[in-house]
């Protein structure tokens, strides 16, 4: 297949792109740069363009597109807060030109990065499907009002469509040349592999008077690659089943912040000072997946099940980074 992956130039939409090399499948990558990097546009070639500027998509369509994987979003969970403006604008004004561009070139396949932050407040142990949707951010509120499309173009357009909803993504493909960098960096595995090396500002613990075994927020780290099989996957699943699907994408295993520190500092072999701090806006105390159904139907089975081997992986990006 020849894959348009929206956001090949980031952090997940990039090892998806390696996932579908692997595999035999030819990519073009379409990205704006504002957060992707141009040296981790490995397996095809670059279309620089925008979603918020329409004009610009048909660039990516020059050539037959039989899928397109996409991953432009603004993802920040303390940044929607602060700016829900350009979360709505950017992920659900921009799936809109996107997903226009995709009808008029007759494109009917759609994998769409959606995430855990659709669900809210958590009001189970562990968060299936079925779990009621209830963002309480405007990240989350603007991937699920993208689901929402997703379903109402499957019923007027035959839209086939796969949202997967990742809890954390986290590790690297360091010997593939890519791996997490963003700018400034706000999550926890590279901010404390940071601190780990003794660089970056000193590692914060958002808040530990949460309702938690140890008082911070727990979360279900998945490997990178775990999530780029998972695309590959929904791929092949759209060839069976028309309609708007979605999966939850997780390990089922939940850490706490200062357990992934914790598991950082028995990986790198190094000290990991931390300092507690306010809660950060918009955080659920614990979001934690249940992907029986991703295993299921999917077939899917992440191969990193623990955490210190996706904190190894991570690290060997760290200490040799290519970009
Ligand atoms: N976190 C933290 N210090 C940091 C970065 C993150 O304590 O420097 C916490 C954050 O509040 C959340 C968890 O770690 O509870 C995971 O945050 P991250 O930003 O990695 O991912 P998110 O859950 O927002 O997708």
């Amino acid at each position: 297949m020849h894959v348009l992956v929206c956001g090949g130039a980031g952090y997940v939409g990039s090892h998806a792109c390696l996932a579908l090399a692997r595999a035999g499948h030819e990519v073009t990558v379409l990205d704006n740069l504002f957060a992707g990097h141009r040296e981790a546009v490995r397996w095809g070639p670059l279309v620089e363009a925008d979603i918020l500027r329409p004009e610009t998509l048909d660039a990516g369509f020059a050539r037959r597109v039989d899928a397109v994987m996409h991953f432009c979003a603004r993802s920040l969970v303390g940044e929607s807060v602060t700016d829900p403006v350009a979360y709505y604008q950017n992920n659900v004004a921009g799936t809109l030109n996107l997903l226009e561009t995709m009808r008029r070139h007759g494109v009917d396949r759609l994998v769409f990065s959606s995430t855990a932050a659709v669900f809210g407040n958590p009001v189970s142990d562990v968060i299936d499907e079925e779990h009621p949707k209830d963002p309480i951010n405007p990240y989350g509120a603007s991937k699920l009002m993208v689901e929402r499309i997703l379903a109402d173009a499957a019923a007027a357009y035959g839209l086939r469509s796969v949202a997967l909803r990742y809890f954390n993504a986290a590790g690297a493909a360091a010997d593939e040349g890519i791996g997490e960098s963003h700018e400034p960096e706000t999550h926890l595995i590279p901010n404390a592999l940071k601190a780990a090396a003794g660089a970056g500002a000193g590692l914060k613990v958002f808040g530990n008077d949460y309702p938690t075994r140890d008082g911070t927020c727990v979360r279900d780290y998945v490997h990178v690659l775990d999530l780029a099989d998972a695309h590959l996957r929904a791929l092949d699943w759209m060839d069976r089943e028309p309609g708007a699907h979605r999966f939850n994408l997780g390990n089922g295993n939940g850490f706490s912040v200062l357990e992934v520190i914790e598991a950082a500092r028995r990986v790198t072999g190094h000290d990991i000072p931390y300092e507690i701090a306010p809660r950060r806006a918009g955080d659920p105390p614990v979001l934690v997946a249940s992907s029986a159904l991703a295993r299921e139907k999917l077939g899917w089975t992440p191969k990193y099940d623990r955490i210190e081997p996706i904190i190894e992986t991570a690290w060997a990006w760290h200490r040799a980074p290519a970009f």
